[in-house]
């Protein structure tokens, strides 16, 4: 079977921030003792490699006792539980993500209701929340109950389409200000997978299952040819390639190149 590799792959700069850095401190700090709320990025192979070198997840702060380092993942965390944090705190929350958290946050000061359109589980969006409760996460118009004014901004790894008409079915008689904070690279790898996509027959999405950006590109994939999702190259089935000549390769923005590189090689033997 002929591969083809789409043209941006493998991590998104705010993954490879937070996973080259903590890394780096770990390999730095072989005695210390790390504490990470929640997962560091949505990859299920980077976690349990850095559980397995000693590194604690935790979903409350109550829980990381006689810690030397507190680690903040790329979706952020609470502002509330920052500001008690101590100077021990290393930050990997992505640019795009406090600029998300920026745009809700100067909205409110400014006296402005805010919808959120976005997945209300998702770490990103859910730190948000903690500050900020009176405000509106949804993906369904219809929860959407302000009758004045008021600001829509997005998750950063949404769909723009998507985006787009979630907020043209909010009501015309409303008057509404949005601010774009999609993730650029998120649409981007998004653009390139659509080009790729029109010439193959079949696709694999390489990355994990709770991660929303690998999802993303799981629906677009799905929309064009039959697609497969797997986390690595075991979870492959040559039998269920039977019948397909050009397959296209795709990843979420947490998948790390090694997965890719192995998933790769083994459909080259399919
Ligand atoms: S997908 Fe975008 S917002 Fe999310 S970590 Fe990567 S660069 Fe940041």
């Amino acid at each position: 079977m002929k591969v083809h590799v789409s043209k941006l792959i493998g991590f998104c700069p705010g993954v490879r921030f937070a996973v080259e850095g903590l890394d780096y401190l770990v390999l730095q700090n072989p005695k210390k003792r790390f504490f990470l709320f929640g997962d560091l990025v949505h990859n299920n192979i980077i976690m349990n490699d850095f559980v397995f070198r000693g590194v604690n997840v935790i979903t409350d702060k109550s829980k990381a006792i006689g810690y030397d380092y507190l680690i903040i993942p790329s979706h952020g965390i609470s502002s509330l539980v920052k500001n008690t944090l101590s100077p021990t705190v290393v930050d990997y929350t992505c640019q795009n993500v406090l600029n998300l958290r920026l745009a809700v946050e100067n909205s409110i000061k400014q006296g402005y209701s805010v919808v959120i359109f976005g997945d209300s589980n998702h770490g990103e969006v859910l730190s948000i929340a903690l500050d900020f409760p009176e405000i509106i996460i949804t993906r369904n118009p219809l929860d959407v109950s302000f009758t004045e004014k008021f600001v829509v901004v997005s998750q950063t790894t949404m769909s723009r389409d998507d985006f787009n008409s979630f907020v043209s079915n909010l009501g015309f008689d409303k008057e509404i200000i949005v601010k774009d904070t999609i993730c650029p690279f998120t649409e981007q790898r998004l653009f390139f997978a659509k080009m790729l996509l029109k010439s193959v027959d079949c696709a694999v999405v390489v990355g994990s299952k709770h991660s929303s950006n690998t999802l993303r590109m799981l629906e677009l994939c799905r929309s064009m040819v039959p697609s497969f999702i797997v986390e690595d190259s075991s979870e492959l089935n040559s039998d269920a390639f039977i019948g397909f000549n050009q397959v296209g390769v795709f990843s979420g923005t947490s998948t790390s190149d090694k997965q890719i590189e192995e998933v790769i090689d083994v459909l080259k033997t399919f």
